[in-house]
């Protein structure tokens, strides 16, 4: 995938006319003056076809790709324009101005704005031609995603050895399980129906969901879908716990929908986040592991907040080390971090399945420490 944004790079020579003709093509009057450059790509010095870039803004359409990473519209405007909370900087009243029909986007707030490949550059914080890449990708796995999460979800109450294991991890109620997309990949029948829908065998190896040699790589797993990949649980002892799809674990999971709290649970697993989200706490995230990459440490760190750490207190102290580590990094960007304590060899989802209530829970958030 990385290679093709690199097939659609032409070096258009040092002239600005180029950037300037690709500038007028994004501009919007909400944009003010064209005082700047769109993109944050060397100037003149490589540049992309403008025609594929015009390909590539038709096929993934902005307010898709903003939903897709939980952007929510709050209103509604005129000409079909929405606003919402802008995910490019803290925000507590709407400022971020949607329209869909030109696909650009204009926040008041942090003064910025463009179309789905300035969003991209903004959000995940990389350069353009990353940005590119990153799209590209988008393009090819978000259907691909869709397709698979809907078919596990599917799966789940077909398999009575599934419900089963999710009862046993304390994940009942039917709105947490609806809210996380829960599903699950009983193995052997993924690759036949994905190549049923016309998906060639290429693409599916390439997105990690069929092996080398053609087994589906996801076998008894309960599965969550995630912003570009899929977490996958397995049933089974004797295989890894823990599966993700190749590429990154995305930002902090749910982002957009709590972090507008100004207190926030941080958890390492998704079964703790089920069974806190489970007992009314919504104010919850994960990270998926207690390292956290750059891209959730600073939504962590993008507006004030205080952050509660409720990382597992395993026997081997990891969760608890880690914990400690990021209270110091939040603190220096000044965040507020309390650490909760649980009990010894609890994590989170084990805390509520062996009989601890919200009442209790709230007691550990009120005795947390700095
Ligand atoms: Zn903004």
């Amino acid at each position: 995938m990385g290679t093709t944004a690199t097939a659609h790079r032409v070096v258009l020579g040092a002239g600005g006319s180029s950037r300037r003709a690709l500038f007028e093509s994004t501009h919007h009057c909400c944009l003010g003056p064209e005082r700047a450059l769109p993109y944050s790509a060397d100037r003149g010095k490589k540049s992309v076809s403008r025609q594929a870039l015009d390909e590539l803004k038709q096929q993934i359409p902005l307010l898709d790709y903003l939903q897709a990473h939980d952007w929510q519209p709050a209103r509604p405007l005129s000409r079909g324009r929405w606003m919402g909370l802008c995910p490019l900087h803290p925000d507590h009243k709407p400022s971020f101005l949607v329209d869909p029909g030109k696909s650009l986007f204009y926040c008041y707030g942090c003064g910025r704005g463009g179309d789905v490949i300035r969003f991209a550059e903004l959000y995940h914080q990389v350069k353009f031609p990353q940005a590119l890449t990153l799209l590209h990708q988008w393009r090819g796995l978000a259907p691909l995603l869709h397709q698979v999460t809907g078919f596990y979800r599917m799966q789940l109450h077909r398999h009575g050895e599934a419900v089963a294991y999710l009862d046993q991890r304390g994940v009942r109620s039917p709105e947490v399980i609806e809210h996380m997309r829960i599903g699950y990949a009983p193995g052997g029948c993924l690759r036949g129906w994905l190549t049923q829908l016309g998906y060639p065998l290429p693409t599916l190896r390439q997105a990690g969901l069929v092996t080398g040699v053609g087994y589906d790589a996801y076998v008894r797993r309960i599965v969550f879908p995630l912003e570009g990949n899929l977490y996958g649980r397995s049933l089974s002892d004797s295989a890894p716990p823990h599966r993700f799809l190749p590429g990154t674990k995305g930002g902090l999971y749910s982002w957009e929908q709590v972090r507008r709290y100004a207190e926030l649970i941080l958890v390492e697993g998704l079964f703790d986040y089920a069974a806190l989200w489970q007992a009314g706490f919504h104010n919850v995230t994960c990270s998926l592991g207690n390292h956290l990459n750059v891209r959730q440490f600073r939504q962590l760190c993008d507006g004030s907040r205080t952050v509660y750490l409720t990382f597992d207190a395993d026997g081997n102290d990891s969760g608890q080390q880690a914990a400690r580590c990021l209270s110091r990094s939040l603190r220096e960007q000044g965040i507020t971090a309390h650490l909760v304590s649980l009990p010894e060899g609890h994590d989170p989802n084990s805390f509520f399945v062996s009989g601890g209530n919200a009442q209790e829970f709230h007691g550990l958030l009120e005795r947390a420490c700095l």
